[in-house]
This record gives C-alpha cells, structure tokens and sequence, in this order.
C-alpha cells in the first residue's frame, strides 16, 4: 500500500493540530473557568507551570505536546511503509532523511535576535526546549537514515561522503549537547554548536544536490535552514557596533560565614549603560551583552542580563540609559567583578517577552535576591502608564512587590531603584505600589526608602521587616488576600532560585477559589542556586577579623569613547 498523502502534508497537519490545541487551551481555561472542579483541576495540574528538567518550567499540556510531537514523527515514518505485510526498508530510509531535514528547518532559527521566535511570542525557556527536542529528533532521524540505508542495501550509488560529514556535524552535536559538558564551558558549547550546525547543514545540502540533483523541493528544506543561519548572521553583524556612550560599574559585597571562617565576596556588579542613540524598552526585556575591553576569548562572549531600570527623555519613552545588575558566577562574570572599569559594551536586544501585566487589575511581583532585577521594569513601567498613556488609568489597579533578601547588604544595590519607584508612586494622583521587603537580619543602617511620612507616621505602603519587627505579614497571606478581595484579573509573577518559585507556586495554587482566580507566571531569568565554585577555596583563604565594611563602591568613571 502507497501513501495517500505525502510525508510533508502528514507533518503539516499534525503541525497545524498543534497550533489548534495551544489555542484550544486558552478557550478551554475560558470556558470552564467558572466550574470549582475543573478551576481547581486545569488551573493547578494541567496549565500552572512546574519547574522539571532542564532548568525549566513546563505545564502538563506542554510535555502532552512534546510526547505528541515525538509520536507524531514516528507516525509519519511507520504509517504505509509496509510492503506485502513486509517492512519497506529503503522507504523507511528515505522518510527519516526527509523527517531530519524538516526537523532541521526550524533549529536554524535559533539566533539572536532571533525574527520567528519574537513574531511567535516565544519565552526563552520553551523556545530552548523545542530546540533541544527537535535537534534531539533531527539528530536521532538522521543517524536512522544512515543505518537504514545501510541494512537495506542502498548504500550502494548513495552519496556517501557528503552523508558522513553531515552525521559527523550532528553526531558531534549530540556530544557536546549532554548536560555536563555544555555546564562546563558554556561558551565553548555555544561556538562550537552554531559551527557544527553550519557544518551539518552544508554537508546535508551537498547530499541533497548529489542524490537528488538540483530538483527544487528537496533543495528547499536546506535552503530554508540557510536562509535562517543567514538572516541570524546578518543581524548578529548588526548589532556588532558599539551601541554605548559611556559605561559606569559600581561594586557591592557581601560577607558569607562559614564555620569559623568570613570571607567577602563580590555579590552583585551593577552596570550603567549610556546609549549612544536612544532605544525603545519594554519591560521584562533583556540583552545579551559583549565587553569589548577584555580578553579575546572573552570578547567572543555574549551574556543575557535583565534590563533593571532605564532612564529616558521627559518627551520620549525612548531609554538613553540602561542599568543591569549582575550577580557573578564563574565565568565572565566573575571577571567583570575584578574589572575596576569599562570602556564600551556593546549588546543584542532588547530581547524577550513582554508579560503585558497592565491588563491585570492586581498584580503581585515576587521575588528574591537578585530575582528583584527581572520585576523591576515591570513595576516602573507600571507606574510610569499614566505618564505616557493619556486619558485615565483603567488598569492595574494595585501592585505589590514582595521582596525577600537573602543579606540585609542586598538593600545597597537595589535600595537607590526601590527609591526611585517611591518618588514616581508618590507623585501619583492615586498611589499604585505596595513594597514588602524582608530582611535576614536586624536593621543596622537607615533604610533607602522613605518609611514613614514627614509627620512621622509609619508608612503602610512601604514597609520593610527585620527578624525582631513587631509585626510580621507572611507571603501566604498576601497572596491569599490579592486572591480573596481583589476584584477583577490578578497575577503572581515570580523570580528567584526555583525552591522560592516552587513555594510561591504552591502558594498561589493553595489560595486559588472559583471566585478568585490567579495566574501565575515565571520570568524569563531563573536564577540558579548553587554557590559559585569559588566557595570551595574560602576555607584555604585567612580569615578576615575585625569590622568588614560590607559594600565597597568603585564609581570609577570609564573613558569616554569618541564616535565621528
Ligand atoms: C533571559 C536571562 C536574563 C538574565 N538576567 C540576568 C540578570 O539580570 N542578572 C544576572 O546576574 N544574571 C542574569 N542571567 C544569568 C546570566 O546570564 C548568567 O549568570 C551568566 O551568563 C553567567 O556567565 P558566566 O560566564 O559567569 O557563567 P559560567 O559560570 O560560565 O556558567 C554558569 C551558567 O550560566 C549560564 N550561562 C553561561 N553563559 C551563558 C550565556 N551566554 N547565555 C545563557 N546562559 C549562560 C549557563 O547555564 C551556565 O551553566 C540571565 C539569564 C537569562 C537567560
């Protein structure tokens, strides 16, 4: 028995079923809403995220798609290939390498900025995930269509070179992709994946000339794939030019004890970018950042960090300046740490979704340690509406940002970005802004923001808790209220190390009811938690005594580049 529809039309309809049930999900969500036990059911199991594998957060309906999808290329290779009840082992063949190239097509649009991902409004963690599956499957095809066509006896008159050093390119691929060598070197993995891919690609079109000469469609599946490598490359180029004025860095420690041992460490690098023409930033956006004054290696080096703040013209929301808080691991970042300055940055981006959280009512932002730096766009954006939007604000109506800090030293960073979200809420007709912060400690400094009014009442919005405050408001009970008495569309976002997510998850689903109903998303920045490796070496260092100053600035002002 043939096949009635050719192996693409079979792809293109499950692809289409795909698209269909990820439109279904939100129209399901819609349409039961108001039912207590499917509120309860699709809310909590199937549409709230998880974090699983890969560093990742999925909903159940996500990893139902991917075993669809895996199943769906089976299908599409087994169905008809028998042959008088006998398996047709060429055809089997043929299909595996034609599944591999269409799977090939879409891993091409991987770079940065990346068109197809931003014009499908993509998060950054499920793009990867499709990433990986589909290199997974197009790599696994493409071994698969070598071992057929070697059992099945074709390999005799089929290209055979071109064939090797495409399954050399994927196989090589497949190597560097296992987890600990990717966490090793990530820069490394990263180079030497977009080199294997182009290698892969160029090698598969070789094949496709040499087996199938120069017929149209099966020259269009490479083609395609190069088209996309090319346009990636052509803006990858484009943001190559210095896109800053001047650069500032200021450097804050921390003080870490363990056992008997102190030790300080750099805890977070804050940058300030000034641009050198003005650039239009939506909140949650990053950019993946080049320093051009350090080593050659690490010159070749982009790294993603949140857009914290960005300070623009009183006539144009246009950012003339950007400011990036950097926790350093051990990589480039630690390096940056040890830099006294910079001279020019240059960056991709902005990049990334925004969560559109102005079309909530109520809006709850939680977070922890350097988490604060992927919600503090959203809240000054927010607050900021009415400066930009005329007419009247109409939503949000309340945000609160939650903060817990993992060392009171944290305040020294992000304390002068809290104040300005202060001053633009005061400045407010009716105020918007809620902020908890939480400290480890007891208070040993005055506090950035202002708690109390010129009268000296204490302030309710702006509250911060100490371990021997009298009074004490749990997240829980935040959350349960924002979903009790809050009227209208609420929202808990939250960034931190994936236990603090995990909790603020658990606590969201616990205080969901039919009547109030909370959505519940996870930034595009997760931040990891283990302790820098540097960690090990503190105990072989000599112990600081005496008083530790817990901050240290450098402000020194980088040199000014001059541009004709
Ligand atoms: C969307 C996004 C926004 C981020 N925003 C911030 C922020 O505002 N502040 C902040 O401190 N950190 C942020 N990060 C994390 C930051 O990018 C990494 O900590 C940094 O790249 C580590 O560099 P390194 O050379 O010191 O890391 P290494 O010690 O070499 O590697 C540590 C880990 O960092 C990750 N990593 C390393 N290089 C890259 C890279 N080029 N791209 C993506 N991940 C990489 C990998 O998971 C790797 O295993 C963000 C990450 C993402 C994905």
């Amino acid at each position: 028995m043939t096949p009635k529809l050719p192996i693409t039309a079979w792809f293109a309809i499950a692809l289409a079923t795909t698209v269909a049930l990820i439109y279904c999900r939100a129209w399901l969500y819609r349409a039961f809403r108001r039912s207590r036990f499917l509120v309860r059911f699709i809310s909590s199991y199937v549409l709230i995220r998880r974090r699983r594998w890969f560093n990742t957060s999925l909903t159940v309906l996500q990893i139902l798609l991917c075993l669809a999808y895996l199943v769906v290329n089976g299908l599409c290779i087994l169905l008809y290939s028998k042959w008088n009840s006998k398996w047709n082992f060429p055809e089997i063949a043929r299909r595996c390498g034609i599944m591999a190239s269409i799977n090939m097509v879409p891993l091409f649009t991987a770079g940065r900025p990346s068109i197809v991902v931003t014009l499908l409004g993509l998060p950054l963690h499920v793009h990867h995930l499709l990433h990986y599956w589909m290199g997974l499957v197009s790599i696994s095809l493409g071994i698969l269509h070598l071992v057929f066509v070697y059992f099945s006896g074709a390999i005799e008159g089929h290209p055979t070179t071109s064939g090797a050093l495409t399954i050399a390119g994927l196989g090589c691929i497949l190597g560097l992709s296992l987890t600990p060598l990717r966490l090793w070197k990530y820069e490394i993995f990263l180079k030497s994946h977009h080199f294997l891919g182009v290698l892969s690609v160029g090698g598969l079109l070789w094949h496709v000339i040499i087996a199938k000469g120069l017929d149209f469609w099966p020259l269009s599946l490479p083609l395609t794939s190069i088209f996309f490598w090319a346009v990636g490359l052509i803006l990858f180029l484009h943001n190559l030019r210095i896109r800053s004025q001047e650069v500032e860095i200021s450097k804050f420690h921390r003080v870490r004890d363990i056992g008997s041992f102190s030790c300080r460490e750099a805890d977070v690098v804050r940058i300030e970018i000034k641009l050198r023409s003005p650039e239009t930033v939506r909140p949650g956006q990053f950019v993946y950042l080049r320093f051009r004054d350090f080593y050659f290696s690490d010159k070749i080096q982009t790294h993603p960090f949140m857009i914290s703040w960005w300070e623009s013209a009183l006539d144009s929301p246009k950012a003339q300046s950007l400011t990036l808080l950097v926790q350093p691991v051990n990589g480039l970042t630690r390096r940056l740490s040890s830099k006294t300055f910079l001279q020019d940055v240059s960056f991709d981006g902005p990049l990334g979704l925004n969560l559109h959280l102005e079309s909530y009512d109520n809006v709850f932002l939680a977070v922890k340690g350097i988490g604060i730096a992927g919600v503090l766009s959203y809240a000054k954006h927010l607050i900021e509406l009415e400066t930009y939007i005329k007419g009247p604000r109409i939503t949000p109506r309340k945000v609160d940002l939650y903060w817990e800090l993992e060392d009171n030293s944290q305040e020294e960073w992000a304390g002068p970005l809290l104040r300005k979200l202060q001053i633009k809420n005061d400045a407010l007709k009716v105020r918007l802004l809620q902020l908890w912060c939480y400290f480890p400690s007891n208070q040993t400094r005055e506090p950035f923001v202002e708690l109390y009014y010129p009268n000296g009442v204490p302030r309710e919005d702006f509250q911060y808790f100490y371990p021997d405050s009298k009074c004490f408001y749990k997240i829980e009970d935040a959350i349960k209220e924002v979903a009790k008495f809050s009227s209208g569309r609420s929202i808990v976002v939250a960034c931190g190390v994936s236990k603090f997510v995990d909790q603020v998850r658990k606590k969201t689903r616990n205080a969901m009811s039919p009547a109030g109903i909370l959505d519940f998303v996870e930034t595009e920045y997760r931040p990891r938690s283990e302790p820098p490796k540097q960690l090990a070496k503190w105990p072989h260092r000599p112990t600081i005594s005496g008083p530790i100053p817990t901050t240290e600035k450098d402000m020194s002002k980088s040199k000014r580049v001059t541009f004709i």
